[in-house]
Formats: structure tokens, C-alpha cells, sequence
């Protein structure tokens, strides 16, 4: 189980290995993803709080990754914050999820990212449910639920 030690350490000395690659040109990027994925995904963008598709949703399923299709959360770690957005206690393996520092907008925050492809997913903050204590601070648009995990990984080829 990851706890904010860990993040801190990734974030600060090196991340864990990606599982895969993925690396396009933005051109590519644009082509593939709707505009809303792209602002989040390969802007850093923020979409608005609770008027997001996975916010209140609680079926069950594996969040994949929008630009890539790389599993990044199960359902079973999703819990409900007042954030506004879904939030999740852990991601779905340690490779899944890369850790940078973030200090824009006057505040100092850790971002998470795809570790596949570098999209940016959202933050993540040390005031989550134990036992791990973290929350994965995630925008909608960055994800897909899909039922099964089998589809995620068809996603990849
Ligand atoms: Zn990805």
C-alpha cells in the first residue's frame, strides 16, 4: 500500500516504472482526444467541481486512463470526498501513477500523471481514509470506467 511518504519519495528522487510507453505529438494528441480530454490530459487543466461525469458514481469497474487506456484505479478504492471530483484512496498498482511537484497557482501540491503516456490526471493529498491516508484528487475527463479489465487492456493494442 502507498502512503505519502511514498509519494513524497517519488515525487523527490524517481518514479516507479511505467508498465508501458506511450508517446505521441501533440498534433496526435489533439486528433485523438475530444477537446475537454485534451485541456485536462495534455493542458493540466481543471474541470468544474461535482458537474463531472464520475464524481457521484459508484459502479463498479476499472478507471483506464482517457489518452491511453492504462488501468489507473478500481473502483473498489473510489470513496466518497466533498471535493467534487472522483477520489480514490489508492491507484491500481504502484506503476500506474507518476508523482511531480506541483507549485502553480500559489500553492504546493504533488500532481499525479499517467505513467504511460504523461496525461495529467489531477493531485494528490495526504487528507485521505486510512489506512493509507491518500487522496487521489482525480478529473473525470482524464478517465474511462470500463467494466472489466480485459477491455482495458484490448484498449492498448
Ligand atoms: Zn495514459
Amino acid at each position: 500500500m502507498l502512503r505519502w511518504i511514498d509519494v513524497i519519495k517519488y515525487a523527490k528522487y524517481s518514479n516507479p516504472e511505467p508498465h508501458l510507453r506511450v508517446e505521441k505529438t501533440e498534433r496526435e494528441w489533439q486528433q485523438q482526444l475530444t477537446p475537454k480530454q485534451y485541456q485536462i490530459l495534455r493542458l493540466k487543466g481543471t474541470e468544474s467541481p461535482y458537474r463531472n461525469a464520475y464524481c457521484k458514481s459508484y459502479e463498479p469497474g476499472v478507471y483506464v486512463c482517457a489518452g491511453c487506456g492504462t488501468p489507473l484505479f478500481n473502483s473498489t478504492e473510489k470513496y466518497h470526498a466533498i471535493s467534487g471530483w472522483p477520489s480514490f484512496t489508492q491507484p491500481i498498482s504502484k506503476g500506474a501513477i507518476k508523482y511531480l511537484f506541483d507549485d502553480s497557482h500559489r500553492m504546493q501540491r504533488i500532481e499525479v500523471q499517467c505513467n504511460a503516456c504523461d496525461g495529467h490526471l489531477g493531485h494528490v493529498f495526504q487528507d485521505g481514509p486510512e489506512p493509507s491516508g491518500l487522496r487521489y484528487c482525480i478529473n473525470s475527463e482524464s478517465m474511462l470506467r470500463l467494466e472489466n479489465t480485459t477491455e482495458a487492456i484490448g484498449d492498448k493494442a
